[in-house]
């Protein structure tokens, strides 16, 4: 889950990072409320969860509160990478002396999280790490130990920042430690941080990716979602606790089992077809569990045919079958459905929903095989206009 600029500066601040004064305003005249509040040069950004807000014109400096008005009314019926923009932040403008990069993310092949630094932060950065990736550097932290003075100084230094700047940079690089670490957030980024004419360092810009799967224990978070960027059907998924991606095939899936999952896709593509989604319903999902995710993939026009994949561990094969075919009744789809049971009651399971009209089958590859042809048929019988 992303977080937008302003509700990520809200979190660096709680931990001590200082960021500029300002506030969020859904309206140009709010915006200017609060420029006039602030008084001075104020800088209107923007708050849509792409990056490259800056060179897309959603980011602009205004002299009076005039202007922060009108150049409002502009960003907020402007649309960024395709995103409307709903919000902008009004924050103190600042006079930047340099912009630097600081960023901690996961390093999965170190299996250890790390923090990243540059000199020449901003808006080029993609182009730095092109480019000339030595100027980025890359220091790893263990999660137990966190991070030590010696380190931040080791950034600082590996970063040519002048001696002054050490320690209020510490404390920065800390504290988005904290961020990092206490939020279960797989990027805390603040690009640019920015040294200040007048000598301060301030985070002018936040980034910040929270882990899905960490999100239960982080309420506050979870209300922070903003739903404008996800598909629709995966907003309805996420309601009932389905973890689902849409894709851009045509053979909708539902399995249960991450693993499980991926192997269907894979078997699926292994013989011509091309997965309509990623669903999977977990373990132990009742008929209610069954509908949503019927109803999920069928709102989807390009799904012509359904593969079922359900391996009955501690869950009941045939409980699973019961399911199917309560939220068959609901549903009601047009498509063919091939399923595949295997496991504690499997043939019980296979035997109601043979009943019920739906081709079964005992193995993934007979079933993929299956789904792959009824498919074809059936994208034949209703070719797209
Ligand atoms: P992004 O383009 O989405 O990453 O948005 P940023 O918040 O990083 O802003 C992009 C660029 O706008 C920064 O790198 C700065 O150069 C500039 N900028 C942002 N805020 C201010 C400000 O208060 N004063 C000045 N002078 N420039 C700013
Ligand atoms: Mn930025």
């Amino acid at each position: 889950m992303k977080l937008h600029e302003y509700q990520s500066k809200q979190i660096f601040s709680r931990y001590g990072i200082p960021i500029p004064k300002g506030r969020v305003a859904a309206t140009a005249n709010e915006a200017r409320h609060i420029a006039e509040e602030l008084g001075g040069r104020v800088v209107i950004k923007s708050q849509v969860l792409v990056g490259g807000r800056g060179k897309a014109g959603g980011i602009k400096v205004a002299k009076d509160p005039a202007e922060a008005e009108q150049f409002a009314t502009q960003i907020l019926s402007m649309e960024i990478k395709g995103l409307p923009v709903r919000k902008v932040l009004v924050d103190e403008a600042a006079a930047i002396e340099q912009e630097i990069y600081l960023g901690i993310t996961n390093d999965r092949a170190a299996k250890k999280p790390v923090i990243m630094a540059s000199a020449a932060g901003g808006v080029e950065i993609e182009e730095v790490a092109r480019t000339n990736p030595e100027k980025i550097i890359k220091l790893h932290i263990d999660p137990l130990l966190g991070i030590k003075d010696y380190q931040t100084r080791d950034v600082a230094a590996g970063i040519d920042l002048p001696r002054e700047y050490w320690k209020p940079f510490g404390e920065i690089l800390k504290g988005l430690w904290q961020v990092y670490n206490d939020n279960d957030a797989t990027l805390a980024e603040i690009n640019p941080l920015v040294i200040g004419k007048d000598k301060r360092l301030i985070a002018l810009d936040g980034k910040m990716l929270i882990d899905d799967n960490a999100l239960f224990r982080h309420p506050e978070l979870s209300e922070m979602r903003d739903t404008d960027e996800d598909a629709p059907s995966e907003v309805e998924a996420r309601k009932y606790g389905l973890t689902f991606i849409k894709l851009d095939g045509n053979i909708g899936c539902m399995v249960n089992g991450a693993g499980l999952a991926m192997a269907s896709m894979d078997i699926l593509k292994f013989f011509g077809g091309d997965p309509a989604n990623f669903l999977d319903i977990g373990g132990g999902a009742g008929a209610d569990k069954v509908a949503a995710a019927m109803r999920i993939i069928l709102a989807d026009p390009s799904v012509k045919a359904i593969l079922f994949n359900i391996f009955g561990g501690i869950t009941r094969c045939d409980e699973v079958a019961r399911g199917i075919i309560s939220a068959l009744a609901e549903v009601k789809p047009q498509v063919p459905m091939v399923v595949r049971l295997v496991g504690t009651n499997a043939e019980q399971g296979r035997q109601l929903l043979s009943n019920a009209n739906m081709l079964t089958a005992e193995t993934l590859f007979n079933a993929a095989q299956q789904a792959v042809e009824v498919m074809k048929g059936n994208a034949n019988e209703h070719p797209r206009q």
